[in-house]
């Protein structure tokens, strides 16, 4: 089936309707013209022939042969194409039949003068007298033509032509009349009508003819100058539609259709420069991806893994297509982290992989200018070592590094968390302050590096004590300070007690020390709120403790009095 989607075809159908139009309106104007132009030859050659009988008819009366007369119309009826040829009177009657006339003339003159025939026949009135062509011929003394069509469509065309009178007639038939009798000729249009078809058959086939001529040459120049031009162009745009940006177009012309071609050559040209800048600049995007040490993982919008670089397989322990199988949300086997991440401002967050490394994750979508997401994205660090050495560099910060215990830095801060905690609630809490006893002299005696091996062990024995919530700083020289939150100071003391008589026992380099504690708590009453000021207040009573223990003469434990501090509003 003919597709009228081409351009060509439509324009072909357009010309067809116009020339069709135009040559149907000639062609009919034409056959019309010569349908006119035979009819009226037809006339013509009618009205002369019925004006010659006339003549014929008016000599022969004249030279007083009226009895040839009859004859005379007989013959003439026997000519080609007449379907009738009578000489009629002016009553319809056909004249020279019977002896009507004759009777007239002579009853006019007189006398019988003129011979009348036997009566055998009757005259046949062939017209009404009433007929309304016969009544006009009648009265104006001209012709008249009418035409009739039979039930099997053959045409006849009647010419009643009046026999005038003149001065010559007046003597045998009177005056008064205008016409004496009417000549009816019918002939058959059968040949006229021949003509006419034949006129109509070679206008259509002229038509067509013309039609094809002109239908062809219009579209062999619409193709060659535009069709052609169009067909190329959209074939050349569909191909660059598909990427392929090389295709130019032949510039044939200066024209619009030209310039098109020039201006799709350009446009295609200055696309591939763009196409090669944009391909570099991906290849070189690629390059840093694929060699990014972070692991980078892209879906898009439906959530379908598109690009896995080498340091995200590296990372999460699986090959790109396990990732593009498993999908984007189980990149870490928890869907439901990687849901809030997405749905979150900050996100980004760590995670514990299944191989035990420490993961930096930042999950995030994807949006285009008009802020419709068209895909999210991972970027993944395996900060497992980094976390390693902050966490070491975080132990190093607050522990010293001659006792292995927490420094006075850490101590500061644990002591007023736990002093706040005591004050909101009532947690107990006690605090012990140890010091070496007559230590510069032991320094003195075996030396500072012997002095730094006995603090180290001391400080092994308190890291030792089997008591989780127990927190043992070095207070600063040969002086050490424990927290003990939870404990009250009678508990405090025992433990104290305990750590004096480790120490007491502890041998290094074959040689002993001792230790003074002093211990202070802060008192577990319930809804009353105790004047101590901060955590070294607290502490500020151990020392006064260990100043006591130190007098009491040494080696021993000694506790600050139980509730030294008046209450609140005391
Ligand atoms: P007391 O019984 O009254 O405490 O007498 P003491 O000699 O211990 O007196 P004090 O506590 O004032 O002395 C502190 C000494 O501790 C001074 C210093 O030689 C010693 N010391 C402080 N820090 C260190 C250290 O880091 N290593 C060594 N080996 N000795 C230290
Ligand atoms: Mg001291
Ligand atoms: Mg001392």
């Amino acid at each position: 089936m003919i597709s009228f989607k081409r351009i060509g075809l439509r324009l072909l159908l357009a010309v067809f309707c116009i020339v069709i139009i135009g040559l149907a309106g000639i062609a009919v104007s034409y056959s019309l013209q010569q349908q006119e132009e035979l009819a009226r030859e037809a006339e013509t050659s009618l009205a002369k022939i019925t004006d010659s009988v006339a003549e014929g008819m008016t000599a022969i009366m004249l030279g007083s042969h009226a009895n040839v007369a009859p004859e005379f119309a007989t013959r003439l009826r026997n000519m080609p194409n007449v379907i009738d040829y009578r000489i009629l009177r002016n009553d319809g009657f056909e004249a020279f039949i019977d002896n009507t006339t004759i009777d007239k003339v002579n009853d006019f003159l007189g006398s019988y003068e003129f011979t009348g025939r036997p009566k055998r026949e009757v005259a046949k009135e062939v017209l009404a007298a009433t007929d309304p062509n016969l009544k006009k011929v009648l009265e104006t003394g001209k012709r008249v033509v009418f035409y009739q069509t039979l039930p099997g469509g053959e045409r006849h065309i009647t010419t009643l032509a009046p026999i005038q009178s003149s001065p010559v007639c007046s003597g045998c038939h009177g005056q008064g009349e205008l016409v004496h009798g009417v000549i009816k000729l019918t002939t058959s249009l059968k040949e006229v009508d021949r003509d006419v078809e034949r006129t109509w058959w070679l206008s259509i086939g002229v038509i067509v003819a013309a039609l094809v001529s002109i239908v062809g040459l219009i579209y062999w120049v619409a193709h060659r100058t535009v069709v052609s031009h169009i067909v190329a162009f959209s074939k050349a745009m569909e191909t660059a539609a598909r990427g392929d940006m090389s295709i130019r177009l032949p510039v044939r012309s200066k024209d619009e259709l030209g310039n098109m071609a020039n201006s799709f050559n350009e446009m295609n040209e200055e696309l591939e420069k763009i196409y090669a800048g944009l391909r570099e600049e991906r290849n070189k995007l690629s390059s840093v991806i694929q060699g990014a040490s972070s692991g980078i993982v892209v879906t898009d919008a439906q959530r379908t893994v598109v690009l896995v670089n080498e340091a995200a397989e590296r990372i999460l322990g699986k090959s790109a297509p396990q990732i593009t199988r498993e999908g984007f949300m189980a990149l870490f086997d928890d869907p439901a982290w990687m849901e809030e991440r997405l749905g979150r401002e900050n996100n980004t967050g760590e995670i514990r992989t299944w191989h035990a490394l420490t993961l930096s994750v930042q999950v995030s979508t994807i949006n285009d200018t008009s802020g419709t997401t068209i895909g999210s994205a991972a970027l993944l660090r395996d900060v497992t070592e980094e976390k390693r050495l902050e966490n070491a560099l975080k132990i190093q910060s607050i522990t010293d590094a001659l006792t292995g215990l927490h420094n006075r830095r850490h101590f500061n801060e644990v002591i007023e968390t736990e002093f706040k905690r005591w004050k909101r609630y009532a947690q107990p809490l006690s605090v012990m302050m140890l010091d070496v006893d007559h230590f510069k002299r032991f320094n003195d005696t075996y030396g500072h590096e012997c002095g730094d091996r006995v603090l180290g062990a001391i400080g092994e024995i308190l890291r030792m004590i089997d008591s989780p919530s127990l927190i043992p700083c070095r207070y600063g020289g040969e002086e050490m300070v424990v927290i003990l939150p939870g404990c009250q100071q009678d508990k405090a003391s025992e433990v104290a007690e305990s750590i004096r008589l480790k120490i007491a026992a502890l041998v290094i380099d074959g040689l002993k020390v001792t230790v003074s504690i002093g211990v202070a708590g802060v008192a577990d009453v319930p809804g009353h709120k105790i004047a101590l000021a901060d955590g070294d207040a607290l502490v500020k009573l151990a020392d006064e403790a260990l100043y006591k223990a130190k007098e009491g003469g040494r080696n021993r434990v000694c506790a600050a009095k139980q509730n030294p501090l008046p209450l609140d509003g005391d």
